[in-house]
């Protein structure tokens, strides 16, 4: 651990993540440090020599050094920590489970088309997150999943336990390793629950991993969230997150925890004087709906917009609930507006239950192949166009074609149509001439290459128990 190999370098990019923390969230701060980077860095007690980088933060100076710019021993630290990714490839943590492989890597490849390169290299698509509450105490504004109100909690009681256990169980036999993908929060704030730390050392026991934590709550017992992050890193847990509400709650976090005890904590900025710009879903979106701007309601065709903060392609569980919904990201729409594809969902009362209804959304919606009833069309959001040679479907992200066959210009159009099974299409074709197998090789790389609509046709209804 590089703390411990080399404490004054620890210490120096533990001061300079600080400093940026307060440049991203604080124009004033920025202010200051233009008009004097010593007094600025020592009144707010940053023991940096910012000067040093003056490179990264002074853009008029940068462009007049050019590449000539001097390496100082503090930027070559900032380098060392911050430029080199260690970033866990979450999307590489592939599962056992072939089904649940194949249609999460279409479910990436749907999103391919949906978003700009980094808000889609963001999405971890995990593999499952669990809610611990009924709702949320923080009631931000923007929230991104509308969480409500807080209304109940899944307590660590020996009968809930016991439950959680199973399930971490259950999700480990059924996904394998991408069970470590997952976390305990959702629309709810894992601090709400008094006993998520419990929740957590169960988790760590089982899949092996602790899972990452993200709270706007950092403050309300700084001395349990201090225990927690120790826990945390103790257990293998090498980032937390907190969500900085305001510029008051960020100052009050730096005077609360040292940079060294935040070493491995990231502050999501959320403060209104912030530069981070908020994703246009859930709550945020209701509120620019309401406000009825065509600046703000034309968000929704602005692909450059991030347009979800969905980061699951798995399951969504509501342990307090008993509730189960198997998941994916999208762009926020009327039907979807909270970011997510709903493909199905159920209720259970005890582990066969859950077990049964898992294997039947298993089934049911990651077959790795076409089978012949499924109704085939595309996607909603693409656009289809004839080629002379096939066909291509685009967003206004990506173009995808298929051509360089004859039979594929009347398959696009059959498709396009919409209204017909795989084996009827499979039948019409072979009377052209082109055998089964061809043909449905083709249907299984549209499916695979997240071109064909695997939405539910209606609202997606509850598997009854
Ligand atoms: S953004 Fe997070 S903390 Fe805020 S209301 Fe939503 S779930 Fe709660």
């Amino acid at each position: 651990m590089y703390e411990q190999n080399n404490p004054q370098e620890f210490m120096i990019r533990n001061h300079l993540k600080r400093f940026f923390e307060k440049w991203h969230a604080d124009p004033d701060f920025r202010e200051q440090v233009f008009t004097d980077s010593v007094q600025a860095a020592s009144r707010h007690n940053l023991k940096v020599n910012i000067e040093e980088i003056r490179q990264l933060w002074d853009t008029e100076y940068a462009s007049l050094q050019g590449d000539q710019a001097p390496i100082s021993p503090t930027l070559e630290i900032y380098q060392k920590y911050f430029q080199q990714s260690d970033k866990k490839d979450f999307r590489a943590n592939i599962s056992t489970n072939p089904q649940y492989t194949a249609w999460r890597a279409r479910q990436i490849a749907r999103n391919d088309s949906l978003h700009k390169k980094a808000h889609h290299d963001a999405i971890v698509h995990a593999s499952v997150a669990f809610e611990l509450s009924k709702g949320c105490s923080v009631g931000c504004w923007f929230c991104g999943i509308s969480a409500p109100r807080l209304e109940d909690l899944f307590l660590y009681t020996p009968e809930n336990a016991k439950l959680w256990r199973e399930v971490l169980e259950l999700l480990k036999e059924i996904l394998g390793p991408a069970t470590k993908t997952g976390f305990c929060y959702w629309a709810t704030d894992p601090l709400d629950n008094p006993d998520y730390e419990k929740f957590c050392s169960d988790f760590h026991e089982i899949s092996g991993i602790f899972p990452q934590t993200t709270t706007a709550l950092a403050l309300r017992d700084p001395e349990r969230t201090r225990s927690l992050l120790k826990l945390s890193r103790k257990k293998g847990c090498d980032l937390d997150r907190f969500s900085v509400l305001s510029l008051k709650i960020l100052n009050q976090i730096h005077e609360e925890f040292s940079a060294e005890e935040l070493a491995f904590v990231s502050l999501i900025h959320q403060n209104s004087e912030s530069d981070t710009i908020k994703a246009n879903v859930g709550r945020l979106r209701e509120r620019n709906h309401k406000k009825a701007e065509l600046s703000e309601l034309s968000q929704e065709d602005d692909f450059s917009a991030q347009g979800t903060i969905a980061c699951v392609t798995g399951f969504l569980f509501n342990m307090v609930d008993r509730t189960v919904k198997l998941i994916s990201p999208c762009r926020a729409s009327d039907r979807w507006p909270l970011g997510y594809i709903i493909f199905a969902q159920g209720s259970f009362s005890n582990i066969d239950d859950l077990r049964a209804i898992l294997q039947r959304m298993i089934d049911e919606h990651m077959s790795p192949t076409v089978r012949d009833n499924d109704l085939i069309c595309f996607r909603d959001e693409l656009k289809y166009e004839k080629l002379p040679d096939g066909f291509q479907v685009s967003t206004k992200i990506m173009t995808r074609k298929f051509r360089h066959q004859n039979y594929l210009r009347e398959l696009g159009e059959a498709i396009q149509k919409g209204d017909k099974p795989a084996a009827e299409i499979v039948g019409l074709f072979n009377l052209l001439g082109v055998p089964s197998d061809k043909t449905f090789q083709a249907l299984n790389l549209l499916l695979a290459s997240g071109c064909l609509n695997e939405e539910p046709r209606t609202k997606t209804l509850a598997y009854a128990r």
